[in-house]
């Protein structure tokens, strides 16, 4: 067997704990990054039950395992019960990678890193950038964060609930110290400022799989006045969104690289080590094999 993929008495667990978990892309990528790397880890993902959230966790660190990815809907809730929080994890209030410490887990999160280091390589930069967010949730704060962080000219925050759009907007401008962002509800896109041209970054569930029919916003006005579109959605690999911002002349790209991305970022807080361009593109063709495209 190759070194790297032999499970013996020196094998490193990682893990992801979440619910469900079954649908996962995470194995892919670790498992990958420590073949290519010689690495004797492996990755699993667990079904965690609601109640069992504690549990999972300081059990995990009972067991030595090396690292921890935490999905849905447990990001928040994970909190309490590590050793320490990375600054950026505190201020998303959300953590999605736990690495070990002397008497705990500490928890990151590499969602937001994972997505700029998708932007950069798209040459998409954020400085002095308008950018549009739908939605209003848990990867929409990490998207206006980020965006008010590397410098953003003007964050708008379009959601279907407007008052989630407004207290979020305010945890934003409060976090960076500026008036960056601001709220609209959904309905509200034609009263966007006409001469605008936006970076729009689409952060809801709608579209995914297997509703791919639907869009947020269907009007096709509105995507003129988008320049780039992200989906943060993978499955499809090309949404609804993305189709109507090409349709509308605009550039579009879909969730995998920043899926990618915060795998690779997590990989290293917990290795030690440096993924390389080579290696990250043999486990994003991974990715891409295990979701069939
Ligand atoms: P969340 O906290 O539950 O937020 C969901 C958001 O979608 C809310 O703003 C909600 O609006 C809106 N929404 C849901 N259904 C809607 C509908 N039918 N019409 C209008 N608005 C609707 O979820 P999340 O954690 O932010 O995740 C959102 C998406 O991001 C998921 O698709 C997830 O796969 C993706 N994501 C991708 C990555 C990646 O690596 N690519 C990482 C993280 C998340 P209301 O406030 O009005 O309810």
């Amino acid at each position: 067997m190759e070194k790297g993929t032999e499970i013996d008495g020196y094998t490193r667990i990682c893990g992801l704990i979440g619910n469900p978990v079954e649908h996962t892309m995470s194995p892919a990528i670790h498992n990958t990054l420590a073949r290519e790397q010689g690495m004797n880890l492996a990755y699993v993902p667990f079904r965690v039950s609601p109640e069992q959230v504690e549990a999972a966790v300081r059990g995990a660190f009972a067991l030595n395992l090396l690292g921890v990815n935490v999905t849905v809907p447990y990001k928040s809730q994970v909190m309490p019960f590590l050793e320490e929080i990375d600054p950026l994890a505190r201020q998303i209030g959300a953590v999605n990678t736990l690495v070990r410490g002397e008497r705990g887990f500490k928890g990151y999160n590499t969602d937001m890193p994972g997505l700029y280091r998708a932007m950069c390589e798209d040459g998409v930069d954020l400085r002095g950038e308008s950018v549009l967010i739908l939605g209003a949730g848990g990867a929409a704060r990490a998207v206006a964060m980020l965006a008010a962080q590397k410098g953003a000219g003007e964050i708008v925050l379009l959601n279907r609930t407007e008052e989630k759009a407004r207290k979020l907007a305010a945890e934003v401008n409060g976090a960076a110290g500026r008036n960056a962002a601001r709220a609209m509800a959904l309905g509200d896109y034609p009263k966007l400022p006409s001469q605008k041209q936006f970076l729009a970054i689409q952060t809801t569930n709608v579209g995914m799989f297997p509703k791919t029919e639907e869009s947020l916003i269907e009007d096709d006005a509105f995507y003129r006045r988008v320049h780039t579109g992200y989906d943060l959605i993978f499955n499809p690999a090309q949404t609804k969104f993305m189709s109507l911002v090409e349709k509308g002349g605009g550039r579009a790209f879909n969730g995998l690289k920043m899926l990618l991305y915060q795998g690779i970022i997590a990989y290293e807080l917990w290795t030690g080590r440096q993924v390389d361009g080579r290696q990250a593109e043999k486990a994003y063709g991974e990715m891409k094999n295990a979701m069939g495209i």
